[in-house]
């Protein structure tokens, strides 16, 4: 998935924008895990809050890298001038515009020499593929009744008369667990939606594009095949409406009085602590409704209606 880049970056022609689509999965995956996560979230966004991770930062980069190393591509396809960045000098800059409104520079330039070898090895990983380059970076979407779903597509290609919809991904180390694991992505899921939507018969599916950058100057490259669940793709329109009906739904309330998810599995994923812990847990003011104890011998079947 493209990785947000932060805010007041001065505009440069010459540098795609492989941020998020403006309504995308990202949404929906964040208010169904927790729907004060998702307003809070939006909330940081409005107010331009910078987010600096390591992973972060390597995503962004590799997945820029990768951006104008296939726009270049498609522009030579076509037989077509391009004025964008060179793969490395589209990093450099976007790290030196990133850095000047604000970001950590040793982290930013420790990650920027970790992406530009794992870019570089890619190229040449890959110097012979034959995938004719359709759309780098365009965004597509999906209406289920008044639920709109959108998503900026990595990589567009057609493969033997097929369009294929490729996602780079990029991991410290990568593991069998990736292709199940986003098997299992609303993002994935998403893109097959869109994919069958948009090229019908002639759609072949999403490509995993994973991008080992571990930091050892030797990064590695795999496209594992991913096996969707079918009963998870029939159920996505009706759980991409029911989700958008319940954000529709708190909107109509303040940010801190929408309903919380409080647990070890939501609070603390596996890239840590929730962004929005502090507000939520300390800063937010407190909104208590009133309850009746019910503890005691019966006090469960208590709650359960009369037989
Ligand atoms: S700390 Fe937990 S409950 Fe609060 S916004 Fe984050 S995920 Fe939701």
């Amino acid at each position: 998935m493209s990785v947000v880049v932060g805010p007041g970056i001065e505009h440069d022609p010459r540098l795609l924008n492989t941020g998020p689509s403006p309504f995308g999965w990202h949404r929906y995956e964040t208010a169904l895990r927790c729907l004060a996560a998702y307003g809070y979230g939006l909330e940081a966004r409005l107010l331009g809050r910078r987010i600096d991770r390591p992973q972060l930062v390597r995503g962004t980069l590799v997945h820029l890298g990768l951006a104008h190393h296939y726009a270049r591509k498609l522009a030579a396809q076509k037989g077509e001038k391009c004025d964008l960045y060179a793969p490395v000098e589209a990093m450099e800059r976007l790290t030196r515009l990133e850095i000047a409104a604000g970001g950590f520079a040793p982290l930013w330039q420790e990650q920027l020499a970790n992406a530009v070898v794992a870019v570089a090895g890619y190229i040449a990983h890959y110097a012979t593929e034959r995938w004719r380059v359709l759309y780098v970076e365009e965004v597509f979407g999906l209406r289920f009744g008044e639920a709109q779903i959108t998503q900026r597509f990595d990589l567009v290609v057609e493969i033997d008369g097929r369009v294929y919809v490729v996602d780079h991904k990029t991991s410290a180390k990568i593991t069998a667990d990736h292709r199940r694991f986003y098997a299992l992505s609303g993002q994935f899921i998403g893109m097959t939606w869109i994919g069958k939507y948009t090229w019908g018969d002639r759609f072949g599916g999403p490509i995993l594009n994973l991008v080992e950058v571990n930091g050892s100057g030797k990064p590695r490259f795999q496209r594992p095949a991913l096996e969707l669940l079918p009963a998870q793709v029939a159920a996505f329109g009706a759980t991409v409406a029911t989700t958008f009906a319940r954000m529709k739904d708190a909107a109509q309330y303040p940010v801190d009085q929408w309903p919380k998810s409080p647990s070890e599995h939501t609070c603390w994923t596996r890239y840590g602590a929730c962004d929005h812990i502090e507000r939520c847990g300390v800063k937010a003011p407190a909104v208590t409704l009133p309850a009746t104890a019910v503890l005691g011998p019966d006090g469960e079947r208590s709650l359960l209606p009369a037989a």
